[in-house]
């Protein structure tokens, strides 16, 4: 399969008043062409930081280190500077955010916000421009394009504003999304609509996107591939068959049992005790070692390699690796 994208040991951290927090700790994955990776987790797991890196949209006064690679068909464009990453947002890689409101500006007509867009990006008529336009409303599922133009924002539902965000975010033809919880703030029906959206728009464009989310119910509609992260680290990557049917992690099995599952008996779910590490002093060893039922001594101590369970399947947890006892035992351990 064709990358896209790849990110290597993406690391960072935040100066705040309370200190440094570690936000994001050594992430590494892959895009691939034409796929929808979801990254999962709770909030504040670092999943938003990894995707605002990748755009170099982090708050800038704040990042005290970011550093690790982000090949964008093969170029590190985490190097680039502010003016080359203008040239690559919204025409290469653009992205989608949780609530429309902000990503929309409230005294512009929508037609002008995505005209503007298109002449950033392209030299076009102004006839060709409005053209495109209309195409990508009518893309979007937007009724009578011509018309609805002409309005704002607020004259627009909850679920017509995201259309409009998606029609921004795809009128340069990028070759990836990137959608941070994009319909958290929508009803299921809603939300149901634009993930179908999202599918229809890769089906035609062989669009690559990454789906940030908390919903697993979302990621099992449309994800190919997902990445499980807590505590600023990666912990599971495999297939949606991999991680819904054959988790191997504690944490991933511990979020499956968490959540509603339309196969699931009332009063099965079973909410994860505990609560993640301070990032502020994120502690040696495994993250999830606090919280997880079968934590051993050297879970602790040493943090767990990668194991493949499959070409596509990675787990980091000392469970599943052979190597777990005689890292204990150079650790000065006893079985
Ligand atoms: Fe649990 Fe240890 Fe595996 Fe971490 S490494 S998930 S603490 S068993
Ligand atoms: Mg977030």
């Amino acid at each position: 399969m064709e990358k896209i994208l790849e990110v290597e040991d993406l690391q960072v951290s935040f100066s705040t008043h309370g200190g440094t927090v570690q936000a994001v700790r050594g992430v590494s994955f892959q895009l691939n062409k034409g796929e929808t990776l979801a990254i999962v987790g709770e909030s504040g797991c670092g999943k938003s930081v990894t995707s605002q890196s990748i755009m170099q949209l982090l708050p800038a006064s704040n990042v005290k280190r970011l550093s690790g690679s982000v090949r964008f068909k093969g170029t590190d464009i985490l190097k680039y500077s502010e003016k080359q990453m203008r040239k690559i947002r919204g025409s290469e890689i653009s992205m989608i955010s949780q609530d429309p409101m902000t990503g929309l500006n409230p005294t512009l007509t929508i037609g002008n916000q995505l005209l503007e867009v298109v002449k950033e990006h392209q030299k076009l008529f102004h006839e060709e421009a409005v053209q495109m336009v209309v195409d990508i409303l009518h893309t979007v599922g937007i009724p009578s394009p011509h018309e609805r133009m002409k309005q704002y924002p607020h004259q627009f539902s909850g679920g017509m504003r995201q259309r409009i965000m998606i029609a921004m975010a795809l009128i340069c033809n990028p070759e990836i999304i990137i959608a941070d919880e994009p319909t958290t703030a929508l009803d299921v029906t809603i939300q149901a609509q634009i993930f179908e959206l999202f599918k229809k728009i890769q089906r035609e464009t062989g669009v690559s996107i990454i789906l940030i989310t908390h919903d697993l119910g979302v990621v099992a509609q449309v994800a190919d591939r997902i990445a499980v992260m807590y505590a600023g680290k990666i912990v599971e990557t495999g297939t949606r068959e991999e991680i819904f049917y054959n988790a191997e992690h504690p944490y991933t099995r511990g979020l499956l049992n968490s959540v509603p599952r339309l196969d699931m008996e009332e009063g099965e779910l079973i909410p994860i005790p505990g609560t993640p590490p301070d990032l502020f002093a994120p502690p040696p060893g495994c993250p999830f070692t606090a919280r997880c039922p079968m934590a051993m001594e050297v879970c602790s101590r040493v943090e767990p390699f990668h194991s493949k369970k499959s070409a596509s399947h990675s787990v980091y947890c000392w469970l599943q690796d052979e190597r777990a006892k005689y890292a204990f035992l150079t650790m000065g351990g006893r079985l």
